[in-house]
């Protein structure tokens, strides 16, 4: 343990005086304790009593390769030793040039430029900075709304935030409504009944055409859009429906900005999946989490070279970008984030692809259970839906949420589960094995 390690009712004690806690209610700001966490190994995680705990959530779908990875730890010991930090305003380091080659060389089309920042909801702020900026170079400064859709998720900072769909995530906040334009989630699911999954493909598509139609392409310049959405409850679209929409936002001078920052980096088999798992080529790519499989916060956007030339072609070649983080390029998470695409690219990756299948199959095996709607899911990772009932497959609802309750019973046997109102969501580590996979499936069955 490190030197900094207290007991555990000492942590517990400190937090609820001094910490506050990312999404707290107003009722236990500042003063709650959370599950306290001692430390991780593999897919395994203990908690502050020393139980062993399978990371379902692989953190919040990010430790990829495995808690505990000596490789991981040891390249940010040795980079930190090296150089710890250096200013990227005028200077920049190799780990970071490195990091954006090997990046680049996994994009599809022509995204080869890499612009770091500390995580995703950053990644997500840049890229539409980034859009901002390219439509006032180019003298379009009215082209500046943006497209988001129901159960999406893209962040925490102001902008990130006011694309987020789920009205919960909003109630009490603040957001730059008036920028924002949201279309229905393409929550297969939740489709009105009796619709075929192709009318409401169909649906969802004639849906943007007539937006676009209304607001005028001259008027919006970005749709943003989680290939699979995550938070949202592990959405996995129509196929066909996101390529159509790509087409209109080509046609439209609308930028497409394909948030990867959960499915980038293996979660789906591949570093990124926009073109390999569902067929289209972006003109920004978001990613982080699985980028340092959680080991240091790191993230960024990719940028088209088409983008790039537009603006060295117009008429103002000085006018700046100006936006930059202190940690923008860190020399340490760029090194660890080069030793993580080690491991996915030499065996992670391939492991993913294979028991994939097996985790969505044994997944699935829930749906007998009186309470579950729906499993659904796509790579690794997957959800469990709750319903009332299964004629009307409304939401369930009981005094707790019940996604809370699943993960009480959950831990209690030995598995940390996602909760999210009345889904739980699972993805866990990478690395799991096909036996592991059967260990988190008998929990989440007995949880439920
Ligand atoms: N985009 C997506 C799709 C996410 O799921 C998240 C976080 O869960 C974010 C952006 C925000 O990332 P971060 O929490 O690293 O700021």
């Amino acid at each position: 343990p490190s030197k900094y390690e207290v007991s555990a009712e000492a942590a517990v004690d400190l937090a609820k005086r001094h910490l506050i806690q990312p999404w707290p209610y107003s009722g236990s700001i500042g003063t709650e304790a959370r599950s306290l966490i001692g430390s991780g190994d593999g897919i395994y995680i203990h908690d502050g009593e020393g139980r062993r705990l399978i990371d379902g959530p692989a953190g919040m779908w990010c430790v990829n390769a495995g808690h505990r990875r000596e490789e991981l730890a040891r390249v940010m010991y040795d980079q930190a030793m090296e150089l710890s930090y250096n200013t990227p305003w005028y200077t920049m380091n190799s780990p970071s040039a490195v990091l954006a080659e090997r990046i680049a060389g996994h994009a599809p089309g022509d995204l080869r430029h890499v612009f770091f920042t500390t995580g995703g909801s950053s990644a997500v702020e840049s890229a539409l900075r980034f859009m901002q900026f390219y439509n006032n170079v180019r003298g379009r400064s009215e082209k500046k709304l943006i497209i988001s859709r129901g159960g999406a998720y893209h962040g925490s900072t102001y902008l990130s935030a006011s694309l987020n769909g789920r009205p919960r995530d909003r109630d009490w906040m603040d957001i730059a409504g008036g920028l924002v334009v949201k279309l229905t989630s393409p929550d297969p699911f939740r489709r009105p009944a009796a619709m075929t999954i192709e009318a409401f493909s169909d649906f969802l598509v004639s849906e943007f055409e007539e937006t676009v139609e209304r607001l005028g392409a001259d008027k919006i310049g970005a749709f943003v859009a989680e290939p699979i959405q995550a938070s949202g409850g592990v959405i996995v679209s129509p196929p066909n429906y996101l390529p159509r929409i790509r087409q209109i936002c080509r046609a439209n001078d609308i930028l497409y900005i394909s948030d990867e920052v959960v499915t980038g980096f293996g979660r789906l088999g591949e570093i990124f999946a926009s073109e390999s798992v569902f067929g289209l080529s972006p003109d920004i790519i978001t990613f982080a989490k699985g980028v340092t499989s959680g080991y240091f916060p790191l993230g960024g956007m990719i940028v088209s070279d088409r983008l790039l030339a537009d603006l060295r072609r117009s008429n103002h070649p000085d006018a700046m970008y100006a936006h930059g983080l202190t940690y923008s390029s860190h020399p340490v998470g760029c090194a660890v984030a080069l030793a993580n695409l080690d491991l996915l690219e030499n065996g992670i990756l391939d492991h993913a692809r294979d028991v994939a299948p097996y985790f969505i199959e044994e997944m699935k095996t829930l749906e007998d259970l009186p309470l579950v709607g729906e499993v659904r899911g796509i790579g690794l990772m997957a959800c469990v839906e709750c319903v009332a009932d299964r004629e009307s497959n409304n939401p369930l609802q009981l005094d707790i949420e019940v996604g809370k309750r699943i993960d009480a019973h959950c831990y209690a046997l030995g598995l940390l589960v996602r909760p999210l109102i009345h889904m739980c969501v699972m993805s866990p580590p990478l690395i799991i094995t096909r036996e592991q996979i059967d260990d988190m499936v008998a929990i989440l069955r007995e949880g439920i």
